[in-house]
């Protein structure tokens, strides 16, 4: 690996910068680090240039623990978006600038200066002065001047920002074909996915300091794994479907799921489906294409015209099977595009009523598809609705909460989401309990909805169901709220033979494969509710995640966790459970050992 990068985090007095970034990169990579302004793209990069400390974490190049290394000694070159070169020295020293610092010969110099330019296509410019180059010639220099003292690994920061489309188009090739060229490991950070997508060996998707996923760059389009990644890399349809019968239920039609579908846990119930814009088919009577499947009803809102391609926005008329993962059960909207020769073949006009469909869709390995909030009152359920945790992650998700009434019985499509109900003093984890009898596979207790959570502290009981399970959920929280994880895992026990500090290394490292998301883990010995209760500060309002494999399982820790957690209750607990089939081919040993179960 070229660059290595350990669960590094980095603060700003109390906001976070980054978080427990870990990702490895290889030799010759072009790496693209795609996000939003703010994501903390600058930080992450800096850092490794040596340019910023940071708090935590561990920084690796070639194969060298550099973290705490000075930026001279890293063997890296830098590109700013701001050009950045010295003004009032020529072309020429500033690409040699770095090579007399190193105190390298004239002779030496001026060789390695014209193989630069050369190399970035400005031979003959090297006595000129740097405002009499064009913006995109200026990068092109600072490109030069980056790699001048044969760095191993170059690091561009937005290199293209300030200059116009055009010669923005040509300096992306001119970059990638020299980082062929000279076969050197490249980090670029972007904001714009186009950039991304056309020079991107690998993209790592980054918001809120936290790396959200990571994968190439058809993949991770045509497969995402996070809401985030699916809405950022472009427009994104997110329905609700239905596990139904080895294939996902989507308005009228059962579609095939992918085998090759990636990871996440084994699907049940509701999942959140993913069908991009050019998936989308359109008819007045048929389907354009004979084998798209149909979803339902819409009426068309808006045509454009976007050159090769035509944009339709239609208003859906949802019904049980055709509802959108944002707002389930609400009035919500499609978006289309269409090529040049089905949008002559097919017509359409504003306000005309069409079928919809779909060549293919795609689950996303999510498991929070929507959330359910269920009371027994109105009161009650405004409580969970304005409670602080519950808007985060309507916000952060993008999701409507729905409201549940529970008076007259617990309508089974609350059980179908994220069932959110209250956990107050008297009836503890009874709420939560009975959820779990209906059938519902996560339920979320909330005790104090005023402040906001600040940790979360995840205990999984041993079996590879309810690892499964749980890790998925701890990963959409941890991608979703500004938290920081913690995972509890018993210390090296005889009774569970075999486990040991490797086995707790195989589990973290498949946690962090799987879900993309890294977490830290700290080992108990003894109690399981010592351990939890020890971890509930009240001073920071902590969410606790329990992963179970069975109902039975659950009301046994309950039992033990009830009485123990009373005095002190955590802010919020979400109980995960497993699908015990899964356990039955499984025994314990053999799932911890193996990260293929989980990778
Ligand atoms: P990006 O490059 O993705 O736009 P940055 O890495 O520049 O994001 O910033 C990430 C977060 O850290 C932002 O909230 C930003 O305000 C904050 N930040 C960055 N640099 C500093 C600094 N020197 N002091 C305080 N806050 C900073
Ligand atoms: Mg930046």
């Amino acid at each position: 690996m070229s660059i290595s990068l350990e669960q590094v985090s980095k603060h700003y007095g109390g906001s976070v910068a980054i978080s427990d970034v870990s990702v490895e990169i290889a030799d010759g990579e072009l790496f693209v680090l795609l996000g939003p302004s703010g994501s903390g793209k600058s930080t992450l990069l800096r850092a490794i240039a040596g340019l910023t400390p940071i708090d935590r974490g561990r920084i690796v190049l070639h194969g060298r623990d550099v973290t705490h290394v000075s930026a001279r000694e890293r063997e890296v070159g830098f590109v700013f978006q701001n050009y950045a070169l010295f003004r009032h020295m020529t072309v020429a020293e500033n690409i040699e600038f770095a090579l007399r610092a190193r105190g390298v010969g004239a002779a030496a110099r001026r060789a390695r200066v014209n193989e630069l330019l050369e190399l970035v296509s400005l031979q003959g410019l090297g006595k000129r002065l740097p405002s009499e180059l064009s913006g995109g010639q200026q990068q092109r220099v600072a490109v030069a001047r980056a790699l001048a003292h044969e760095p191993r690994v170059l690091l561009l920061d937005e290199p293209f920002g300030a200059l116009d489309a055009k010669i923005r188009d040509e300096l992306r090739r001119a970059i990638r074909d020299i980082q062929r060229t000279v076969g050197i490991t490249t980090i670029l950070v972007t904001h714009d996915q186009e950039e991304a997508f056309t020079m991107a060996d690998r993209i790592g998707v980054m918001d809120r300091g936290r790396l959200q996923e990571t994968d190439e760059p058809r993949v991770l389009y045509t497969r995402p794994r996070t809401r985030f990644a699916a809405t950022f890399l472009g427009a994104a349809n997110l329905l609700l479907g239905r596990i139904e019968g080895g294939g996902v239920r989507v308005g009228n039609t059962v579609f095939d799921t992918n085998p090759s579908e990636r990871g996440g846990p084994p699907r049940h119930g509701e999942v959140t489906v993913l069908i991009r814009p050019e998936d989308i088919v359109l008819g007045r009577s048929e389907l354009s294409a004979a084998s798209a499947g149909e979803l339902g009803y819409g009426t068309v809102r808006q045509i454009e015209f976007v050159g090769v391609l035509e944009r339709v926005r239609l208003h859906v008329e949802p019904n049980e099977w055709l509802t959108s993962a944002l707002a389930p059960g609400a009035r919500f909207t499609i978006e289309a595009t269409r090529n040049s020769r089905d949008a002559e073949t097919t017509k359409l006009e504003v306000g005309q009523r069409v079928r919809i469909g779909a060549k293919h869709v795609h689950v996303l390995p999510t498991p929070i598809s929507s959330l359910r909030l269920v009371g027994a009152s109105e009161p009650d359920v405004e409580r969970l609705a304005s409670s602080s945790l519950v808007r985060e992650l309507a916000t952060r998700m993008h999701i409507a909460p729905v409201r549940h009434l529970s008076s007259s019985g617990i309508p089974p499509e609350a059980l179908g989401g994220l069932a959110v109900v209250p956990f107050d003093r008297a009836g503890g984890f009874d709420g939560i309990a009975r959820l779990l009898d209906e059938g519902a596979r996560q339920v979320l207790g909330i005790a104090d909805g005023h402040r906001r959570i600040e940790r979360l502290v995840i205990y999984i009981q041993p079996t590879r169901a309810a690892r499964e399970a749980a890790l998925a959920a701890a990963g959409t929280l941890l991608r979703h709220l500004a938290v920081e994880g913690t995972l509890l895992v018993p210390a090296a026990d005889r009774t569970v033979r075999g486990t040991s500090y490797r086995d707790l290394l195989d589990i973290r490292h498949a946690a962090l494969r799987a879900h993309g998301v890294d977490v830290r883990t700290e080992t108990f010995r003894g109690d399981v509710a010592d351990a939890i209760g020890k971890r509930i500060h009240p001073s920071a309002p902590t969410l606790l995640l329990l992963g179970v494999s069975s109902p039975s399982s659950c009301y046994g820790l309950i039992e033990e966790l009830g009485p123990r957690l009373a005095p002190r209750p955590p802010a919020a607990t979400l109980i995960v459970r497993g699908n015990a089939d899964a356990d039955r081919d499984a025994n314990t040993i053999s799932y911890l050992r193996s990260a293929s179960v989980l990778g």
